[in-house]
């Protein structure tokens, strides 16, 4: 099964049970002040779960974009790390609003796993929440799941929310029970407990039974009607099918891989040298090159390219703020990975126009907008590799005297001044950092940012004033826009 052939089988799927299939919502989310970016299938429906809003329909069913940057599901730092958690991936999804409930929603994703994608139901694990009799029942009793095979997670009165599901800090929230895949059964016997690793059982499907409304203090009060939300990972889904551990080893990456590869070597033939491609520029021996410790970087760059593209193309822009803060900082990231891969100028644009035709077919509105998209990508890539070599050198130069003093930490004065000079966010910085097993100082650099934020109100937020000298305007006009300390505090904490 292709990926796409994976998506075609859900939509049919839940569409021969009477939902209606419906287009995906955009990344940026349309009138939802509380959310940075659509991060479930579930976000264009919010008002449906809620009660506050009936279509003419009751059952639906998408292939939903979503990204998971910032906000209360954010796995940018993740990327790269597993092979699981990507910034921008697609999320199936099948809904109930006040229809069908538990029963019927586990009855039809257990016949889809295994009917449909033919999964072995002896690599099937679910987990459930604490209280939840009820579906830990159906399961039990009606789908014949084995009790080595079931677990009971989350407590969210003690803050623990595995297996309760929520869309932000308020809204609509419920338990869920949660469907896993032993990537590995000849590693043995699996121990299904609490802690279980799951790099080898790895969750593909959350069915989240919608029955609270939780208010801006904490608290849950129940809905007019019971829903089912739910979302299996399509780029997991992809994954397992394929028989690897790592969601950048199947075929939604190997394009944008290749094509990066290829733009390596096309700029430096000692590049890659020993790394074989036939004509058309398809990697001869993929086992090798996957065993590369560089294919992190190639990794990392394929999900970038694809949040930046998918949401500029939904009309996000760059900027020093929210979302457009966010999407920076996932580009900055991107280049610098480009830049230790071999790239000594743009090149993630060009990257970005294979995500445009691999994916035109299924989001029309990449073709519509993906050569602007491109344009958008090459200025701000551009801005970035102005001082990238120069932030690069002040870094390692840091980080080695922080390694030869045998301190553990990065001082905050250069995480500042990677930061206010040359345009490095402080999470990159931290990335940076923690390759050489160094953390930082956030204290010391979040007096530094708000003393500067105190003395440059008003005036360009970006003049030398952390006195590196030889000072370079990273930034265009629409950049030198004040930042508050709230907006970057926030952002360095998101990264802690
Ligand atoms: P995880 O525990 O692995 O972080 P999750 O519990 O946060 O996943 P859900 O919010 O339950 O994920 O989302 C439903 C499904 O979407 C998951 O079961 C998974 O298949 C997929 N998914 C979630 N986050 C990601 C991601 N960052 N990258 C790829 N797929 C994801
Ligand atoms: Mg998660
Ligand atoms: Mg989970
Ligand atoms: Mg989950």
């Amino acid at each position: 099964m292709t990926p796409h052939d994976i998506r075609a089988s859900f939509l049919k799927y839940f569409a021969d049970q009477d939902h209606k299939v419906l287009p995906s919502a955009p990344v940026v989310p349309e009138g939802d002040p509380t959310l940075l970016f659509t991060n479930a299938g579930m976000n264009q429906f919010k008002d449906m779960l809620l009660g506050n809003e009936t279509r003419d329909y009751k059952r639906a069913t998408t292939v939903q974009k979503c990204v998971r940057a910032g906000g209360k599901h954010n796995d940018l730092d993740e990327v790269g790390k597993d092979g699981r958690h990507l910034t921008f991936f697609e999320m199936l999804g099948n809904w109930s609003f006040g229809d069908y409930y538990k029963r019927k929603s586990i009855e039809w994703a257990w016949d889809y796993l295994l009917n449909v994608l033919k999964l072995d139901p002896e690599r099937l694990y679910i987990t459930n929440y604490k209280d939840d009799d009820e579906a830990a029942a159906i399961w039990r009793d009606e789908i014949g799941i084995a009790p080595e095979h079931m677990l009971r997670l989350g407590d969210i009165e003690k803050g623990d929310e595995e297996n309760f599901w929520s869309m932000g800090p308020t809204g609509p929230c419920g338990p869920c029970t949660e469907i896993h895949y032993d990537s590995h059964p000849e590693y043995g016997p699996f121990e299904f407990v609490e802690g279980y690793d799951d790099e080898r059982v790895v969750e593909i499907w959350n069915l989240v039974f919608m029955e609270y409304n939780r208010d801006e203090d904490g608290e849950l009060h129940p809905l007019p009607m019971k829903s089912v939300d739910t979302g299996l990972g399509l780029d997991r889904v992809a994954m397992i099918k394929a028989g690897r551990d790592s969601v950048f080893q199947t075929e939604l990456f190997t394009p944008i891989i290749e094509t990066t590869l290829g733009l390596l070597k096309a700029s430096n033939s000692e590049l890659f040298a020993n790394v074989k491609t036939d004509e058309n520029g398809h990697l001869e021996d993929r086992e090798a090159f996957y065993a590369l410790e560089d294919f992190t970087g190639f990794s990392v760059i394929a999900d970038h390219v694809r949040t930046v593209t998918f949401a500029l193309c939904d009309g996000a822009k760059f900027s020093n703020e929210g979302r457009g803060y966010v999407l920076r900082r996932i580009l900055r990231r991107a280049v610098r990975f480009g830049r230790n891969l071999g790239f000594e100028g743009p090149f993630l644009h060009k990257v970005s126009a294979v995500v445009v035709s691999e994916y035109s077919d299924i989001y029309p509105e990449l073709a519509a907008v993906g050569k602007e998209a491109a344009e958008l990508i090459r200025l701000e890539e551009e801005r970035f590799f102005r001082n990238i070599d120069r932030g690069i050198e002040l870094f390692e130069t840091a980080a080695n005297a922080a390694i030869a003093e045998k301190r553990s930490e990065l001082g905050g004065e250069e995480v500042f001044q990677l930061h206010a000079t040359f345009g490095f966010p402080p999470d990159l910085t931290e990335l940076m950092a923690e390759e050489k097993g160094l953390s930082i100082d956030w204290k010391a650099y979040e007096q530094l940012w708000q003393t500067h934020q105190e003395t440059s109100r008003g005036k360009d937020v970006y003049a030398d004033t952390a006195g590196v000298g030889d000072w370079v305007t990273i930034l265009d006009e629409d950049d030198s826009v004040f930042v508050g300390y709230e907006t970057l505090s926030a952002t360095a904490s998101i990264t802690r």
